[in-house]
């Protein structure tokens, strides 16, 4: 039985308090013990959130790392620092880095590099966009994303990673994938990561779904059989939307 997933992404929203008051929202409710939760905070958010977090089932990530353990790298952040907070998740290669600040497959696979190296789990985003999409290439794009951003990876260490498949053209755009389309692109990314690796991992990975996830589109989505939960953005910032998608797979 394969883990299911939901995590919110905040991006750039909220400051320490609105972070503290959504955090005690989440923290009221009653969680299902078959959902693992991750939240991704801003950096300045992130100790805060994993102190009022501590012995907590929800986890804490973060939204990006640099690839380097130290240096002369003006406002990064290393994956030492981030353990030192107390986290142990990194989202790497959401399309928003991918796009605004240049992240290629070559700084991705070096991202993921870092992490493992560092004992991280790995949130690993990648998805077409929709010229691609319309021009019918999702599935090469994809494959090539996985590729060379992550297929150079070891075997024992696929078990730290999470798979989220986010079509750029859903990502806050309010356009969601169909459930089919979802579901074909997963069941795609599963058997490439057989062909890759193994049948025993790819049943294994949870591959989770990323685009514009509501309350009210979310159990369609989440029923398809290769989808294991989903990665949230804007649904994320309220925990009455959040737990609901959190609760679709009840
Ligand atoms: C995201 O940023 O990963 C995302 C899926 O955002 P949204 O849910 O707002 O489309």
């Amino acid at each position: 039985m394969r883990k299911k997933i939901v995590a919110g992404n905040w991006k750039m929203n909220n400051d320490l308090s609105q972070t503290q008051t959504l955090l005690n929202d989440l923290k009221k409710q009653v969680l299902p013990e078959n959902v693992a939760i991750i939240v991704a905070p801003s950096f300045t958010n992130l100790y805060a959130a994993f102190e009022s977090l501590r012995d907590h089932k929800i986890e804490v990530a973060a939204q990006n790392m640099h690839q380097s353990d130290a240096g002369a790298f003006t406002g990064e952040v290393s994956a030492a620092m981030l353990k030192s907070v107390g986290v142990k998740t990194v989202i790497v290669g959401h399309s928003e880095r991918r796009s605004y600040y240049n992240e290629d497959n070559s700084v991705l696979s070096e991202k993921v590099n870092t992490a493992l190296d560092n004992g991280m789990h790995i949130i690993f985003c990648f998805g077409e966009e929709l010229d691609q999409r319309k021009a019918g290439n999702h599935y090469e794009v994809v494959k090539e994303q996985l590729e060379e951003g992550l297929f150079h990876i070891s075997e024992e260490n696929f078990k730290n990673i999470v798979l989220a498949y986010e079509p750029v053209w859903a990502i806050g755009t309010g356009e969601t994938a169909t459930p089919d389309q979802a579901q074909q692109m997963h069941h795609f990314i599963r058997e490439t990561v057989a062909e890759n690796y193994s049948e025993a991992i790819a049943n294994q990975v949870s591959i989770v779904y990323g685009g514009s996830v509501k309350p009210n589109n979310v159990t369609e989505i989440f029923s398809q059989p290769d989808v294991d939960g989903g990665l949230i953005g804007g649904a994320s910032l309220s925990a009455e939307s959040f737990m609901a998608i959190v609760n679709a797979f009840q």
